[in-house]
């Protein structure tokens, strides 16, 4: 078969302050070919491709490669630029069986509130007896645009999210055989009217995915998703949402409304309790063993806000006498500064807290640089991330490590490629929601998620919606108690 595959992705914080251009796509935007071996996070599809041609002889072609890290509304034109570019080699790579994208499911341009949706039904006009597949982050907004214009949409079932490559495999897999007339089957989609979060690498939510690998190939059900969705985005679509594709639409329709029911009945329990700034600290101290890891939840680089707040920061100078670590806190001016200084340098060193109000006041210290590197590189599952030129500074016991690239803390690597030995602090400050859980809980006494206010948006209630479709929890107390009107 002939198979098309790219990717085009990042996830859209409607709300944050830092534009989304073409420079932002510029440290993972790959032409036809020049893909690295390696999945990125949304670029699975690529990679899965390029095997499917490898061990199964498929015509594979290949079209580019961009994702941003998450931030703010991309620009009109550099929306526009990155998905003719794709469209046009979807349009030269005619006659096509498969068309394969890897998407994210949250990206807004000015102009466009659905990219996908917009991407898919171009794609779709211009192959339209193709398969047509994309891969979705479960930070998504689903769109009917994009259920329409498509034959496929597979998301990742973990949070935190170590199974893109997998549901690549099964995107690939049920695209081919729908190509081959081994399947036909429809999209069945449940609407949770919630916004919502859900964690599966605990209960409830880790036997509820799970069970859901379990149905998948049984009954005709080819596949499930559920969309837990993306709050800080002012989209219709915002919210969670389940997706099934079987044989029959009423075993489909009842089977997305139980597990969507499943979801709502979770409540609260579908996320851990926070604890806010000093209150985290002060229970670090107390709690036996090292280090207490301290996750910063809602100052995460990965949901489109700076990851520059110093509240933690500013918490652990009080506790001169515990040894800590924090990382990695974006300031490429303060990088630069370090670099400049050479390591061994002391110097005073103003930090963080630039981007917003929200981000706290910035630090001013007397620091010494204990290491810098031109590319701070880290691994996350299958792929590697940069977090760019970085520096590694101290201040007493309090070891900071300042990026000049956003990227959430994935991994220890952040601390220990610059040679911060984890084992002799107490607390590690983590900026990262959730994806830091699978690479620090091997070495973590303990795990607390602290709230130390913004800037991501946490609490759905109080975020200025204007475009979101009503009624909806938590914005309208029941809407199970209106019509249904999708
Ligand atoms: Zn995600």
């Amino acid at each position: 078969m002939r198979i098309f595959a790219a990717s085009l992705a990042t996830e859209t914080n409607t709300f944050a302050p830092i534009p989304t251009d073409r420079a932002a796509f510029a440290p993972q935007y790959f032409p036809p070919g020049q893909h690295p071996a390696t999945p990125t996070l949304c670029s699975a599809p690529i990679v899965v491709a390029r095997r499917l041609g490898r061990e199964d002889g498929h015509t594979v072609i290949e079209g580019s490669s961009a994702w941003a890290e998450p931030a703010g509304i991309v620009g009109r034109t550099t929306y526009e630029e990155l998905r003719d570019e794709i469209l046009g080699q979807l349009r030269a790579a005619l006659p096509l069986d498969v068309v394969l994208f890897g998407l994210h499911g949250c990206m807004v341009a000015h102009g466009y509130d659905d990219c996908e949706g917009d991407l898919l039904s171009r794609a779709r006009a211009i192959a339209p007896d193709a398969v047509i597949g994309a891969e979705l982050d479960l930070h998504a907004h689903l769109t009917d645009a994009m259920v329409a214009n498509s034959d496929f949409l597979v998301a990742f079932k973990e949070f935190p999210h170590t199974d893109f490559l997998a549901r690549a495999e099964d995107l690939a897999a049920l695209c081919l055989a729908k190509a081959a007339g081994a399947i036909s089957p429809v999209a069945c989609v449940f609407d949770l009217r919630h916004i919502g979060g859900y964690m599966t690498g605990r209960e409830p939510g880790r036997s509820f995915v799970d069970r859901l690998v379990a149905q998948e190939g049984q009954g005709g059900i080819h596949s499930i998703s559920v969309i837990h969705g993306f709050q800080a985005a002012d989209v219709h679509d915002v919210g969670s949402k389940v997706l099934v594709y079987t044989d029959d639409r009423a075993t489909g329709a009842a089977l997305a409304e139980a597990l969507g029911r499943e979801l709502l009945s979770w409540g609260g329990s579908g996320v851990p309790a926070h604890l806010k700034t000093a209150a985290a600290v002060a229970d670090a101290i107390a709690t036996p063993g090292r280090p207490v890891v301290l996750a910063d939840r809602w100052d995460n680089p990965g949901g489109g806000v700076a990851g520059d707040s110093t509240f933690l920061i500013a918490e652990l100078l009080k506790h001169p006498d515990i040894p800590a670590a924090a990382g990695a806190l974006w300031d490429p001016q303060a990088v630069a500064f370090c670099i400049a200084a050479d390591p061994g340098a002391v110097l005073p060193l103003r930090f963080g807290g630039k981007a917003a109000s929200t981000s706290g006041q910035p630090i001013d210290a007397v620091v010494t640089v204990r290491a810098t590197t031109a590319d701070l590189l880290i691994p996350f599952e299958q792929s590697t991330v940069s977090l760019g030129a970085a520096a590694a500074i101290s201040i007493g016991t309090l070891d900071v490590v300042l990026a000049s690239g956003r990227a959430q803390t994935f991994s220890p690597a952040v601390f220990t490629n610059l040679g911060i030995d984890l084992a002799a602090k107490k607390i590690v400050v983590v900026k990262s929601s959730n994806h830091f859980f699978a690479a620090f809980a091997p070495i973590a006494a303990k795990i607390t998620y602290v709230d130390c206010g913004g800037p991501y948006p946490p609490d759905p209630a109080k975020i200025p919606y204007t475009k979101v479709r009503r009624p909806i929890s938590p914005l309208d107390a029941n809407p199970w108690l209106y019509p249904r009107n999708a």
